[in-house]
């Protein structure tokens, strides 16, 4: 293995890890477990929707032509022939001076074009015993507040691709169109290893030169947040026996590993060497501020990720590469779309100008600007600044070729803790 001396620039890296990568076999699950799950087949509508006309509010199933005229001053008064409620099958139809009193989704009485609401007319609105007649106080067109059969989906239409992510709106339109199981892509598995000798748990004191691992939590949270299982390993020293255990223990159940710390190309920084002796491994030094050496390779179908150690190192890493790698083993079509949102910098920032910096920020209304959002620095931006991290609303991203920006300056900012699966 080299170490190659130029930093490859990010878009190139990612582009590596995922060329030729699979999306992980498909499984049927019921629809109420599908939400955050992308979807390995396409699906049609299996049902119309609506499946037949329908009213669109409380009111009068009329003929539009007999209310044409009518207005407060010169109401029109039909006779109340009967009622459609919701769930009933209409009973006659209306004729040229009837109406049928409608509840909101009843089937549209054959006969009728229109529907006139409760409120335009001298009805009272609520439950009532059902008027003999109604005297209408407003005209209405053909086809006013009737909602088409058909007119949202057509039984037998392409409802949604394979790589769709399903969201709760998702989970309704196919329950709509007649779904009660999908078929989705089985979830990646992720198996997180922190490495370290100064590491101690989380809760426990700390003693001479340790700190707490705050690594593996965070990892095990994003991965699950990007749509993994996730399980975390026994923390490793930094030996390479110890990383090497590790590894053999994963692998007969992960679909890929995310180690941190251990990846630079110092003495002690085992992860590195324990990919390389298992199996292939490319390390590069990638164009990203924070960002440090990066390990990625396989064994034998196992994707092996080695983050850099420090903790805002990992969670950025972790954004642009592993959620990356994760989606696509999902199956999902963009594996690479996430939530941007467009703000101006409240201060000036900088930056290194060979590298693509990844701002912790947090954003609030522009006073100049009522639909703007103004970014501010979160905190401090060292690679061991955890709570600027985690008080930052998401990553404001300045492009590499320059120092750094003016206040003012426009930039996009990963919103990645608002980010569904
Ligand atoms: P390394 O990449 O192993 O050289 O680590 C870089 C920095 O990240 C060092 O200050 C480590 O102590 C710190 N670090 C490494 N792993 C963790 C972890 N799991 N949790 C918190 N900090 C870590
Ligand atoms: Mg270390």
């Amino acid at each position: 293995m080299t170490v190659p001396a130029a930093m490859l620039p990010l878009d190139e890296a990612l582009q590596r890890m995922l060329a030729g990568l699979e999306a992980l076999p498909a499984e049927e699950v019921p629809l109420e477990e599908a939400v955050g799950r992308v979807l390995a087949e396409p699906v049609e509508a299996a049902v119309t929707m609506p499946p037949w006309d329908n009213s669109a509010m409380d009111g009068f199933a009329v003929h539009a032509a007999d209310i044409a005229a009518a207005a407060p001053e010169h109401p029109v008064t039909l006779r109340v022939s009967g009622e459609v409620a919701a769930g009933q099958a209409p009973v006659g139809r209306v004729v040229s001076g009837t109406a049928m009193r409608v509840l909101t989704g009843a089937m549209l009485p054959p006969g009728a074009d229109a529907v006139v609401p409760v409120e335009e007319t001298d009805a009272a609105p609520g439950v009532t015993e059902l008027p003999a007649t109604v005297a209408v106080l407003a005209a209405s067109a053909p086809g006013q507040h009737v909602r088409r059969a058909g007119s949202d989906i057509v039984a037998g239409q392409p409802l949604l691709r394979a790589g769709t992510r399903i969201r709760p709106a998702t989970v309704a339109l196919l329950a709509s169109a007649g779904h009660a199981r999908v078929v989705v892509h089985r979830r990646p598995r992720a198996a997180i290893l922190s490495t370290g000798d100064e590491l101690a748990p989380p809760g426990e004191p700390l003693g001479p030169g340790q700190i707490h691992d705050s690594n593996g939590l965070m990892l095990v949270a994003l991965a699950r947040q990007a749509g993994a299982e996730a399980r975390r390993l026994a923390p490793a020293g930094d030996t390479l026996d110890a990383v090497l255990d590790r590894l053999s223990d994963a692998r007969a159940w992960a679909d890929l590993v995310i180690a941190s710390g251990g990846v630079s190309v110092g003495a002690r920084d085992v992860v590195r060497l324990a990919f390389e002796a298992i199996g292939r491994v490319d390390l590069w030094r990638v164009a990203v501020q924070p960002g440090k050496p990066l390990a990625f390779g396989h064994v034998d179908g196992v994707l092996l990720f080695g983050l850099p150690g420090n903790p805002v190192s990992s969670y950025v890493t972790f954004q642009l590469f592993a959620r990356p790698v994760l989606h696509a083993l999902e199956g999902q079509a963009d594996p690479t779309r996430r939530r941007i949102l467009r703000a101006r910098l409240a201060e000036p920032v900088t930056k290194a100008a060979d590298r693509r910096a990844f701002l912790r920020v947090s954003l609030a209304r522009d006073p100049a600007a009522p639909d703007g959002w103004l970014a501010r620095l979160a905190g401090g931006q060292g690679s061991h600044v955890l709570s600027a991290l985690a008080g930052a609303d998401g990553l404001a991203v300045v492009l590499e070729g320059q120092p750094g920006l003016p206040a003012g300056a426009e930039v996009d900012v990963w919103l990645t803790d608002r980010e569904e699966a």
